[in-house]
């Protein structure tokens, strides 16, 4: 199976992803991309471009700069071949174990996360 996720790391960000609180990392099956541009349409941070080589079916792809990517999936739900990926992480949010003693606030502080608050203010929900 010849898929290489591309993730590229640009300097120079709007906004620095350590700076917010939910970033997202962009994994593109480039040997898959067709470069039709329409995720790049729907990226309103700036944070895809066309790569300045080809792929093995002759496309220039799609590449990701992860600093300026929010995690927002846009990109993810337009691409009509289905190639890309998007995982949302916390920069912010240090590692914890969850014991017994700790879980209780855990729990409270993710459900207070700025995503799960988003979801419950959607219509369908
Ligand atoms: S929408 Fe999909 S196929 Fe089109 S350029 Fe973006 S990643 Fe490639
Ligand atoms: S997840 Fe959102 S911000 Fe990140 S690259 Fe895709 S459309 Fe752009």
């Amino acid at each position: 199976m010849d898929t290489t996720a591309a993730q590229t790391t640009a300097t120079g960000a709007k906004t620095k992803a350590k700076d917010r609180k939910v970033k997202g990392i962009v994994e593109i099956d480039i040997q898959k991309c067709k470069g039709c541009e329409v995720c790049r349409t729907a990226c309103k941070e700036d944070a895809l471009k066309l790569s300045g080589t080809l792929n093995i079916k002759g496309y220039r792809y799609i590449i990701a700069d992860n600093d300026l990517c929010t995690g927002c999936v846009n990109c993810a739900l337009v691409c009509p071949d289905a190639v890309i990926t998007v995982y949302r992480t916390n920069p912010k949010k240090k590692h914890t174990d969850i014991t017994p003693k700790n879980i209780r606030e855990e729990i409270k502080s993710i459900i207070s996360s700025p995503v799960y608050t988003d979801l419950s203010n959607m219509d369908y929900i």
